[in-house]
């Protein structure tokens, strides 16, 4: 039995930590994860979310019929719950434990059915039953070919090679919503390095804007006042240089987001701009079909594509980044990135589990933490 690879790092340590715990503690815990399980005890809960099934479901983990689970009952649920094709994830003895606690809320030592509804409802249903939305962005023509082509950049990207990906998660998978988010720019925008004259540079800005180079860093006066990088002018409104790839699959119903209009203000998320003076309409969009995932794939991964997922999170979205079907500019600065947002509970995969993450099959432990822990602070300012 291969295990199931981890994708979050944090939980890789954290795993490969407690395994030497026990190993120090003498005990024989086996390190090779235990064989699928015959069937998938959700099954009918996500065909049929309601408190019946959800009562069902309670009674299938109470091995003593007693009303209420046991230790061993509620592992035995996280881990039929957090499992791939009903193959388990390992999980943390501590991160269980935790859970328990968590969950226990009148620390009886038993978990009885409120305190299972109170803690896990919303969370099981997401986990089960996601609402998943593709969010794909910036995948212009200036960014693959024309003014600010990532070929051009230090990491030497390819931002071409992630069309064919995205078109094939596109046709693969069944997302609820698909975004298709632009850089969008008036001839005055402050992020052209054509532009650094038209705006006074700040007393505390490192570089003058006069004498600075392509890709430099400076401060402007404002208001407001920002620190922007200068890049060649890009995306212009309604030029061919804005235009998405002629290859790229277009959907019918999707939602389409424009960031960057404002000349003062530069925005690399698709949520807000970079000083979150206002907001774009996508967070209201994605709220109003009621999604709980976010997908992101595009250009570029170490700027417009991280900043998009980092603000996902921040809303409180469960977040992953395909990481085959994004290219970036910088490598040092994409694994910085990286770590930033696995840190705050963004997860990477590639495109070819997410077929499985979004039907509600691949359930990853990662994901769950953020939403359990809103749920609780929900639970405790009741
Ligand atoms: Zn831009």
């Amino acid at each position: 039995m291969v295990p199931i690879a981890l994708n979050d790092d944090r939980l890789k340590f954290l795993f490969k930590s407690a395994s030497l715990i026990q190993i120090g503690m003498g005990q024989k815990e086996s390190m090779s994860p235990p064989p699928p399980f015959d069937s998938d005890p959700f099954d009918c809960l996500k065909r049929n979310f309601t408190e019946d099934e959800l009562e069902k479901c309670f009674r299938h983990f109470d091995s003593s019929n007693q009303g209420t689970w046991s230790h061993d009952d509620f592992r035995r649920f996280l881990s039929e719950l957090f499992s791939n094709k009903r193959r388990p994830y390992l999980l943390l003895t501590e991160l269980v434990e935790q859970y328990f606690q968590e969950t226990d809320f009148n620390q009886d030592n038993r978990i009885d059915f409120n305190e299972f509804q109170q803690a896990w409802k919303e969370t099981l249903k997401t986990t089960l039953k996601p609402v998943s939305a593709l969010v794909i962005v910036d995948v212009q023509n200036d960014f693959i070919s024309g003014s600010l082509a990532l070929h051009s950049c230090p990491a030497n990207h390819q931002g071409e090679e992630v069309v064919p990906i995205i078109n094939r998660v596109l046709t693969n998978v069944r997302f609820d919503v698909v975004a298709y988010t632009y850089d969008w720019h008036p001839h005055n925008h402050i992020s052209f390095y054509e532009n650094r004259y038209l705006r006074p540079t700040a007393p505390e800005s490192k570089i003058n804007a006069a004498d600075a180079k392509l890709l430099d860093s400076v401060i402007f006066v404002g208001p407001p006042k920002v620190e922007q990088v200068l890049w060649p002018a890009h995306c212009v409104q309604h030029t061919r240089g804005a235009d998405l790839h002629k290859d790229l699959i277009l959907v019918s119903n999707a939602i389409h987001v424009f960031k960057g209009a404002n000349p003062n203000v530069d925005s690399y998320s698709a949520f807000w701009d970079n000083m979150k003076l206002a907001k774009t309409s996508l967070d209201d969009q994605l709220r109003e079909r009621n999604v709980t995932d976010v997908y992101v794939v595009g250009l570029a991964t170490d700027v417009c594509v991280a900043a998009t997922a980092m603000h996902s999170i921040e809303n409180n979205y469960r977040t992953i980044l395909i990481e085959d079907a994004c290219r970036g500019v910088d490598e040092k600065e994409i694994e910085v990135k990286r770590l930033e947002l696995n840190r705050h509970g963004c997860i990477f995969v590639e495109s070819t589990v997410v077929p499985g993450m979004v039907d509600g099959i691949d359930r990853r432990p990662e994901l769950t933490r953020n939403m359990f822990e809103e749920n609780l602070k929900k639970i405790r300012l009741k």
